[in-house]
């Protein structure tokens, strides 16, 4: 049996919501209500991506600040050294995002971490305007998330794998469910503790490398 890890990217891979702080940042806290309705379950996270999109796109941001912005943004601590202990141990990785590709791949290409298998959603950008195209999206299946993490753990997932989430936020719930290790914190954690479902807390990628050593006794 192989582990097969499943991360979260926007507040897990980094220390901050990316997406969610683009724009908050650029749209001037306009989309704010919006992420609200999302969060409190008043709409699904399509609608929610998209109004964010579609306000933001009324005035969008010179490209300069939109890659200053991407640029700014840390990466957790321990995330390349959890990269190259999965690297050594065999331990498949694939990162799973609602979010969007134009801020996801600058910063792995900037890690030098291009190679991962990532999900996310793509974007087309015209004239700075973003357009997301909802690939992962299937309302007939999971009406609530843009790429439901639970579904893409079950096509994943292969036979003699043993699936495993790490997660922070509100689009996680499905993947932290599906999995049969969960690794939570933040908004993430609050959801599990209420429907009682079992999960380990980290801060950061540090913590997860220590649980995988304890749990199998791996040593580098
Ligand atoms: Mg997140
Ligand atoms: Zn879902």
């Amino acid at each position: 049996m192989k582990y097969h890890v499943f991360i979260d990217f926007d507040g897990t891979i980094t220390e901050k919501d990316v997406g969610y702080d683009f724009f908050k940042h650029f749209a001037k806290g306009m989309a704010e209500p919006v992420v609200q309705r999302y969060r409190n379950g008043e709409i699904g996270a399509v609608e929610c991506l998209q109004k964010e999109c579609d306000i933001y796109n009324e005035y969008p941001a010179p490209a300069r600040e939109v890659k200053d912005f991407i640029r700014s943004q840390k990466v957790s601590a321990g995330f390349r050294e959890f990269v190259d202990f999965c690297q050594s141990h065999d331990v498949r990785l694939t990162i799973l995002s609602a979010g969007f590709d134009f801020y996801i791949n600058p910063i792995l290409n900037d890690l030098g971490l291009s190679h991962l298998d990532v999900l996310s959603t793509p974007t087309f950008i015209k004239h700075g305007r973003i357009n997301p195209e909802f690939i992962h999206f299937d309302e007939a299946i999971c009406p609530g998330c843009a790429n439901c993490k639970g579904e893409r753990i079950k096509e994943l997932t292969v036979a003699d794998e043993f699936p495993v989430f790490i997660g922070d936020g509100h689009s996680d719930s499905h993947g932290a469910e599906q999995a049969k290790l969960v690794f939570a914190k933040s908004f993430l954690a609050e959801y599990l503790e209420k429907h009682k479902i079992e999960y380990i807390y980290y801060n950061d990628f540090f913590d997860v490398i220590n649980e995988f050593r304890r749990l199998r006794k791996m040593t580098d």
